[in-house]
């Protein structure tokens, strides 16, 4: 279906274990890469026709896949990755990574994008989710974004059209495939940025399972208290079910550290939250998005061509 379309990559019948930091999950039907923003609209174009669910993703460091197979399109944004600094501004398609664009922008002299180094997303997954670290969050950064609507028409949200949120955004709500952005940044000390940028990667480093599998996070921030805490003090460190546990090392973190499925990483989170709220009374909610949650088209399965 994707013949003779320009400037666009597919891969067939892809493992969504490659395409996510969990490393868990069956196969794709196709994996897109669009280099510019009129080939993805030609995807959904075609997508719509045949009636094919799709769905975005950046560097899938956010998302659980399913162990049954995707008979759908993931459009995947890492081939739109330009970025370039004008003047206190940095333009960044959405496929860029984030922690490059942080760097891009302390080279630059740009502060603003310290807290962001580390984060494994992309900029465009980075909008969607109001990713923060540090007292920091993209919310403080985003001067403006683009995005393709349903018809594949390029539309502009400025700043304070994001209703931004604590991991929240004007994305979660409505149909928007983040294109580029523009974050507005403040002349700093290249020397500064980069120490400040290297004590918030040691910290991660000291504190987070790293050299796991996981997708960071796995709940949000309670209405009260902290996910980690309250999953330490009910004694879920190193919980496990098949290949999956909660880690050792940071409670917050669900890790991936045996080849698990998605059913053990599902069976490990609903374990947690059940276990939290019978002796906390807090449901924990999820921050990882499953992938039925994140179809753009409302369909999840059906067979294609
Ligand atoms: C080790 C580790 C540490 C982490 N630390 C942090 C942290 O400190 N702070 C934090 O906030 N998060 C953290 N995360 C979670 C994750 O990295 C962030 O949520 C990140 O912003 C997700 O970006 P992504 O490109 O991987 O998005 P994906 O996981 O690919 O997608 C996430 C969501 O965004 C949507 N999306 C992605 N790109 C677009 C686009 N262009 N247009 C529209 N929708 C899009 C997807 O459909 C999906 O719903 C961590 C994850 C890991 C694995």
């Amino acid at each position: 279906m994707f013949e003779n379309m320009q400037d666009v990559r597919v891969e067939r019948d892809v493992s969504m274990a490659s395409l996510t930091t969990f490393r868990a999950g069956g196969h794709a039907a196709y994996a897109v890469y669009p280099s510019t923003p009129e080939a993805w609209g030609a995807i959904i174009a075609a997508a719509k026709k045949e009636n094919i669910p799709f769905a975005v993703l950046g560097n899938g460091s956010n998302v659980l896949a399913t162990d049954e197979d995707f008979a759908g399109i993931l459009i995947i944004t890492t081939d739109m990755r330009d970025v370039r600094v004008e003047e206190t501004c940095v333009y960044a398609q959405a496929g860029a990574s984030l922690s490059a664009v942080a760097v891009t922008a302390m080279k630059a002299g740009l502060a603003g994008l310290e807290f962001s180094y580390g984060i494994p997303g992309t900029v465009g997954g980075a909008i969607f989710m109001n990713a923060g670290a540090y007292d920091g969050e993209m919310q403080f950064a985003v001067k403006q974004s683009r995005y393709l609507d349903e018809d594949g028409q390029v539309r502009v949200l400025e700043k304070e059209e994001h209703a931004f949120g604590y991991r929240d955004s004007y994305y979660q709500h409505h149909f928007g495939m983040i294109i580029d952005c523009i974050l507005q940044l403040k002349p700093g000390n290249p020397e500064e940025i980069k120490a400040k940028m290297d004590d918030f990667m040691c910290r991660r480093k000291s504190k987070q399972p790293l050299m796991h599998p996981s997708a960071g996070s796995t709940f949000r921030r309670p209405y009260k208290g902290y996910a980690s805490q309250m999953v330490d003090e009910c004694a879920l460190k190193g919980f496990r079910v098949g290949g999956a546990a909660v880690s050792e090392m940071h409670a917050g973190f669900i890790i991936n550290d045996r080849e698990g499925s998605v059913a053990d990483i599902v069976a490990v989170i609903q374990s947690v939250q059940k276990k939290v709220f019978a002796e906390k009374g807090v449901m924990l909610e999820r921050e990882v998005r499953m992938l039925h949650e994140i179809i753009l088209n409302g369909i999840f399965n059906k067979n294609i061509p």
